[in-house]
């Protein structure tokens, strides 16, 4: 049995995978906001699906930022107690087994190239569209954490080929013109609000462009156009197989005609082909990439 954790900024959720990958049992509880709080949680968490389950299990974490592969330190999470501990140590420790972690959206990619919308690649890029923007790195089923941890680090590089109208913007980590500032979904309202001085939600400026406001409908297409040079970006470095897209902007599904031909326009060479697609699993990417961050065991 795997048993997937994510850890979000106001949630836990666990669930336990079996062999064939359905989720035989599911908790979620609030994060308590402190570090020993939210470790003694993870615990207690393991205990409840464990005794539901009535097995043992393998434990994967799903975390915000990224564990440093020399030190083991959790860094640049948003969840802010969690950086500078040592989160997989003290888990391992406190759960009496090893424990695995990894970038919460690193385990979203893993999960879709397991047995998602990118299992058809053996490279697989994925991106999550939300509140912020995080990236990952599968290959042949394994994630690409880097020398540093810093694999598939893509929210926090600038947006490629800027246009007037992108002004830059200053980026909680300290840069400038971050992709998270202008390809999330807060990112989405932020530029259209620089475009038209009108405040609104993504998915109103969404629902405007399907009501036909010209306004509304050009901050959707300048949105997509942003998403194909960010992603052509990748594609010159590593040319996945499949891009795979999850979070609230991955549900706009306007987005997903145009970008091939922006992608193609910006790499090398001007040839390319591959699918850029919705992720399958949704909200449940993350504990079933957690869990899928060991081997399956029957
Ligand atoms: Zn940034």
């Amino acid at each position: 049995m795997q048993i997937g954790i994510d850890v979000g900024g106001t949630k836990l959720e666990a669930a336990a995978l079996n062999a064939d990958g359905a989720i035989v049992a599911r908790l979620r509880v609030p994060n308590p906001g402190s570090y020993d709080g939210c470790v003694h949680a993870l615990v207690d968490l393991v205990a409840q699906i464990e005794a539901q389950i009535g097995a043992r299990g393998s434990v994967g974490v799903g975390l915000p930022g990224f564990t440093s592969p020399r030190d083991g330190l959790v860094r640049n999470a948003n969840a802010t107690f969690l950086n500078g501990r040592p989160v997989r140590d003290d888990l391992t420790t406190a759960l009496g087994r090893p424990v695995r972690v990894a970038n919460d959206a690193n385990c979203m990619v893993l999960s879709e190239a397991v047995d998602g919308a990118g299992a058809a690649g053996r490279v697989v890029f994925g991106v999550i569209v939300g509140t912020g923007v995080g990236g990952g790195l599968v290959v042949d089923g394994r994630i690409v954490e880097g020398a540093n941890g810093l694999g598939g680090e893509w929210g926090h590089l600038p947006v490629p080929w800027l246009r007037n109208e992108e002004a830059d913007a200053a980026c909680w980590c300290g840069q400038y013109g971050c992709m998270e500032t202008m390809i999330s979904g807060t990112g989405f309202e932020r530029v259209h609000r620089l475009r038209t001085g009108v405040s609104l939600s993504g998915p109103a400026i969404t629902a405007a462009a399907r009501d036909g406001d010209g306004a509304a409908r050009a901050s959707l297409d300048s949105y997509v156009d942003r998403l194909g040079r960010a992603l052509a970006m990748i594609v010159n470095i590593v040319d996945p197989d499949v891009i795979v897209l999850a979070g609230g902007m991955s549900n706009v599904s306007e987005i997903y005609a145009p970008l091939p031909a922006i992608v193609r326009a910006h790499v090398f060479g001007g040839v390319w082909d591959a699918p850029i697609v919705p992720a399958r699993w949704g909200d449940s990417s993350g504990v079933r990439g957690a869990a899928r961050l060991w081997p399956t065991t029957a």
